[in-house]
Formats: C-alpha cells, structure tokens, sequence
C-alpha cells in the first residue's frame, strides 16, 4: 500500500513533478484534497523559514506527514538578491516579465552574472523538520531566450549547457533542476527512514 504525504501546494505542475520522482509507493495528497482553503502567507525572510511556514500551517489541520518547499533564484553580484523575493521581485503583482528586467537592468554592465536557483524542501514528521536543499548553478544572460518554462527561465543558462532552461525541453531542465535534486534527497531520506 502506498504511502499518504500531505504537500502544501496546488499547484498541478509542481504536484506531478515530485510525485513521477518519488514513484507510486508514495500518494500526495494536495491542500485543496484536505479541504484547506486559506492562503497561507509567505512572510519568512528566507527559503528556510517559507517552507517551514507552509508545513507548520497544515500541521494544524492534519497528522499526516507534510511536505513543503520555497525556490528562489541567488545572485551574489546582487548580495544573492532575489532569493526568496523571487516572485515579487518588481513589485506585488508577481510578473514574470517585470522581475525579469528588473533583474537585467539590476546586473547592467556587471561582469558577474553568475546565479543559482535553489529549493528548500521541508518534511515534517510528527513534530520533527528535515530540510533538503537542491541547486542548480549556472548564470543571468545578456536577453532573455527561449519560451518553456516559467519564472527566469528565458535568462537562466545553467552550467554545462549553451540553451537558458527556457530554451531546453522540458523534460532535460526538470532533470537537472534545483527542486528535482531536493526532491531526490527527500526521496532517498524517506525510502531509507
Ligand atoms: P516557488 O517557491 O517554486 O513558487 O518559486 C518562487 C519563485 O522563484 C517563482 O515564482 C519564480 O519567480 C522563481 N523560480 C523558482 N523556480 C524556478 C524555475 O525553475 N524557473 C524559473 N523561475 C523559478
């Protein structure tokens, strides 16, 4: 019989991708199939501290264990920002478009455009958190490239590829992306436990 893990997200896309890396042993079960309507706000100031809001809010509402994760984009030419502000990077309403040239404009004319995406990924058993990070390194080009994807995409060219991961097919950036390698040491944490 397959293991239930609660994960504190809707969102579809993000749902299949980690359930296709933990396989059928295991069954997400999504915040809306547990009835949890509330929008749970993000107001950690790090990856960390967003994840652990997220399982702890569904924590309230149900036993089973939980997993949550929070990503962002580092840039240490900007001092890692957008980090965790990465949706809302230009502004409340969470563009794709605006954060993007607020990125570029932000790194104009500087030569370190190195980056990384990362994820945090948090299992919380009982009462007891286990964190597993996933990155990906690589760096911010010069204009924007490609269509797959969402987020930064278009600007992020990972290390070892000449193609921004908007550019890449899907499935060659989901294996080699930040929230697969979290996924995949939360895979082998939970197979072993
Ligand atoms: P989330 O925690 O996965 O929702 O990611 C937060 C924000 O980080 C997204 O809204 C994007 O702006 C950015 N981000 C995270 N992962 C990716 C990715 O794989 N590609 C592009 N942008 C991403």
């Amino acid at each position: 019989m397959s293991r239930q893990l609660v994960i504190a997200s809707n969102n579809r896309h993000k749902i299949d991708e980690i359930q296709a890396i933990l396989g059928d042993q295991y069954t997400l079960i999504t915040m809306n199939e547990l009835g949890y309507t509330d929008e749970i706000d993000e107001t950690g100031d790090t990856l960390e501290a967003n994840a652990l809001i997220k399982a702890k809010a569904l924590r309230k509402i149900t036993p089973l264990p939980i997993i949550s994760d929070d990503s962002g984009l580092e840039v240490p030419a900007l001092q890692n920002a957008p980090g965790v502000y990465s949706a809302r990077y230009a502004g409340p309403e969470k563009n794709n478009q605006n954060n993007m040239n607020k990125l570029l404009t932000e790194l104009s004319g500087n030569n370190n455009r190195t980056a990384q995406f990362r994820t945090v990924l948090c299992l919380l058993l009982d009462n007891t958190t286990h964190l597993f990070e996933g990155v990906v390194s690589g760096s911010i080009v010069e204009q924007p490239r490609g269509k797959n994807g969402f987020g930064y995409d278009p600007v992020f060219q990972p290390d070892g590829f000449s193609s921004t991961f908007a550019e890449l097919q899907p499935e060659v950036k989901n294996n080699i992306s930040h929230r697969k390698r979290a996924v995949e040491k939360l895979s082998m944490f939970i197979q072993s436990a």
